[in-house]
Formats: structure tokens, C-alpha cells, sequence
């Protein structure tokens, strides 16, 4: 019999929502900023400026199932969100922009279990961390999104270490944001740094490091360089393209595509993070045809993906996010644990 093929996977898709179907989310958009942030993240959804006052949580739902029905994929990694939360257990619900529940996260999955995968967040100085992850990992969840610099989650605590063995010892992936960050506040910055993802790797986690480490914003740092290093020495470090087709993100692009490390890269797109051909023609990746055709794909799941092809992402890209979770769930040990370092 022939092998079923790898399914085509987003790695990096958000939830988002208002409470209003009692889900428990929740956003704070207290700037005109922010505000203006939620718009274009609204409309980039497909959906109307009217969502963010009228039922988000079940029209982006709606949303998400269509816009992910119409494109080439065959599922997407949804993501949780946690709240802030001070290394001592306390929440800062007030410094977080925006809160995506498990419990949400699971349900929608729930829903619509070909579509969806779940990614749930935990922040592991919480105090019920411990539990929390001991019930999504009963629930079958095999990844877990942190934002280290939005969320003020410090990877090396000694305290947490437990957290990253358990994960480990479960095979359970870790999605992290690295990099600076634009579109939220960031509580601390020094947190984007990749070099803290040491720690969960050194106890034999499975990293991906979203957006690859690059510039969110013109000052940020850039740690792109110092990821790339990282990929020689932790096998199981990979990255993500999320958002890389962004106009302050794309600078990030060219230093991934060349060989070996786009054998590290997996497809995202950080929906529903507008996406467009401008920040990839301004850098010559695409010529200014392309850049116009992909205008003409309104599903940003599917413009994305369009535009991936065209810089020269392969369909491999697609795929590794299910090579991944094939081999979590695989009974073989994963390469990485014989090779952790003290
Ligand atoms: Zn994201």
C-alpha cells in the first residue's frame, strides 16, 4: 500500500475573540493604536469592522473553517493564548492584549477535528501549570504556543524545568514566538532573545521558533544569526515563516531560504497577520507581476502560501509540521534526547 501523504499544515494560526459566545476570551484595545490593530485584524479575518462589537468569538469560528475549506491546506495549528503573568504565580491580566482560553481553544477543535489542531498556552509559573498541562496532554494536545516577551515568561527559571521535562517526556512541541514583537505590548523585551530557548531544548523539547528570531519593528534586534547558529547544535530546533511576508518582517526571508537550514523551516502564516507581495518585491524575492496576482487572492491563508511558493519555499514546507507530529506520536525515540546537553 502506498504511505497516506504528509497533510499540508499552518503552523501558526490565533484564535481571537470577545466572550461574547461565553468562550471566556477576551481583548484590551486600549490604545487608538490597538484599536486600529484589532480593524485590520478583523478585516484580514474576511470579516466586517461590526465583528469586533457583535459576536466575534462565533464569527470568526465561521470564518476560520471557510477560509481554511478554501485553501490548499488540509489543517491548521489554532492557538491558545494565556494571560501575563509574573514569575511568581501573580496574573497581570492588565498587561496582556488578549486572552484565548484552553478550554476555547479545545472546543472549536473539538468542532471541527479535521481542520483544526490544537496548540494550547500555559504559562509555566502559574500555579496550576503543572495540572493544566497534565489535562491538555490527556486530551491528546501535542503542542503548546508561548510569547515570552508579551507573556513575561522567562525560559530560564529553574522553576520551570519540571514544566519543559514534562513536556519533553510527553514529546509535547513547543511553538515559541522569538524576535521582537510589533502588533502587542511586550512587558519584557529581553525575552525574544532564542538563546533562553536553551533551556526547554536542553531538556529535550522540540522547539519551533516562530517568525525565526528576525525584526518585528525598525529597532528591534535582530537574532536571526544567532538562531541559525542554534540549528547546528540542537537538531530539534526548528523555525517558522510566520508573518515573513509582512513589509517589516520579509527582511528575514532571505536568510532562511538557502541550504540546509530550509530544511528547518515549516510553513505559518500568523492569521490573521495581514500579508501581502509588497515587503517580498521590495526585497527582489518576487517580481511585480506575482506581487500583483497575489492581490487577487482575498483568503490570507491561500495568499500567503501562494506567496511562499513564489519566493521559493518547497511543498516540503508544508508538510514538516505533520512530519513533526508523526514523529512525536511515533514509539521511537526521538533523535534529540541523546543528545541533550547539561
Ligand atoms: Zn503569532
Amino acid at each position: 500500500m502506498p504511505p497516506t501523504p504528509l497533510r499540508k499544515i499552518d503552523c501558526h494560526v490565533h484564535l481571537i475573540g470577545d466572550g461574547s459566545s461565553g468562550s471566556g476570551c477576551w481583548l484590551q484595545l486600549r490604545s487608538i493604536a490597538h484599536r486600529l490593530m484589532a480593524q485590520i485584524l478583523v478585516r484580514t479575518a474576511g470579516l466586517p469592522p461590526s465583528a469586533l462589537r457583535e459576536g466575534l468569538d462565533a464569527q470568526l469560528e465561521q470564518s476560520l473553517v471557510e477560509r481554511v475549506r478554501d485553501s490548499s491546506l488540509d489543517a491548521v495549528v489554532l492557538l491558545a493564548q494565556d494571560q501575563p503573568y509574573r514569575s511568581d504565580g501573580t496574573p497581570l491580566p492588565e498587561k496582556g492584549a488578549f486572552f484565548v482560553p484552553n478550554n476555547h481553544l479545545l472546543d472549536v477543535c473539538a468542532r471541527h477535528p479535521d481542520l483544526f489542531i490544537p496548540a494550547v498556552s500555559i504559562h509555566p509559573a502559574r500555579r496550576d501549570a503543572m495540572d493544566e498541562l497534565e489535562r491538555c496532554l490527556a486530551a491528546g494536545v501535542g503542542i503548546l504556543k508561548l510569547l515570552p516577551n508579551c507573556l513575561n515568561v522567562d525560559y530560564s527559571d529553574p522553576r520551570y524545568q519540571p514544566f519543559w521535562e514534562r513536556m519533553a517526556a510527553s514529546r509535547m512541541l513547543l511553538l515559541s514566538h522569538t524576535g521582537g514583537e510589533l502588533s502587542l505590548p511586550v512587558i519584557n523585551p529581553k525575552l525574544a532573545d532564542p538563546r533562553l530557548l536553551r533551556y526547554p531544548l536542553d531538556c529535550g523539547v522540540t522547539v519551533i521558533a516562530a517568525h525565526c528570531a528576525g525584526r518585528s519593528g525598525l529597532w528591534d534586534a535582530d537574532y536571526t544569526a544567532i538562531l541559525l547558529e542554534m540549528f547546528e547544535k540542537w537538531p530539534r530546533l526548528y523555525g517558522d515563516n510566520s508573518a515573513l511576508c509582512s513589509p517589516l518582517r520579509c527582511h528575514t526571508l532571505p536568510a532562511i531560504l538557502p541550504e540546509p537550514v530550509r530544511h528547518r523551516i515549516i510553513h505559518g502564516s500568523d492569521f490573521p497577520i495581514a500579508v501581502g507581495g509588497f515587503g517580498p518585491w521590495r526585497m527582489g524575492l518576487i517580481d511585480r507581476k506575482t506581487w500583483r496576482q497575489s492581490r487577487r487572492e482575498a483568503n490570507m491563508l491561500e495568499r500567503d502560501i501562494f506567496l511562499k511558493r513564489a519566493i521559493g519555499f518547497d511543498d516540503s514546507h508544508l508538510t514538516r509540521m505533520a512530519e513533526l507530529l508523526a514523529e512525536a506520536a511515533s514509539p521511537t525515540p526521538q533523535s534529540n534526547l541523546s543528545t541533550v546537553t547539561s
